[in-house]
């Protein structure tokens, strides 16, 4: 009984078609929810570094001297955590794919505000 299951299924297999496709060949089926790359809009971040915090793969890095956000793709596993907690929504997800291999690494950005460092707490003198 097993042996004709197992040969129905594998009948069934090599007569269907593939329910992979040749990406990047052929183009990549997307939603709305398609998870493709995470893009930054330099202009509305604040630079609160919540984003590298929730980061669970160290794919992000800011730099506040040098005003630059940036992220790399390879390290990326696109969880959308960083999109979900940005508060100023400035990072969203696209829905296009990064062409694998071809693109580089690491992505910079450039960021407009960079927030002040917390002023030093002044010592309490003893009288
Ligand atoms: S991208 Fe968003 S979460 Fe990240 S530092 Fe800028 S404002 Fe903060
Ligand atoms: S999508 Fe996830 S893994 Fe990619 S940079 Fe954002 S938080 Fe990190």
């Amino acid at each position: 009984m097993g042996f004709f299951e197992m040969t129905k299924t594998a009948l069934k297999t090599v007569l269907s078609r593939p329910v992979t496709i040749l990406y990047p060949y052929q183009p990549a089926k997307k939603t709305s929810l398609t998870r493709g790359h995470v893009v930054q809009d330099g202009s509305k971040c604040i630079s609160c570094s919540i984003c590298v915090k929730k980061c669970p793969s160290q794919a992000i890095l800011l730099n506040k001297e040098a005003k630059t956000w940036q992220i790399d793709r390879f390290r990326c596993v696109v969880c959308n955590s960083c999109v979900d907690t940005c508060p100023t929504r400035c990072l969203s997800m696209d829905t296009q794919y990064t062409a694998p291999a071809s693109v580089q690494g690491v992505e910079v950005f450039t960021i407009t505000y960079v927030k002040p460092p917390k002023p030093e707490k002044k010592e309490e003198t003893k009288e």
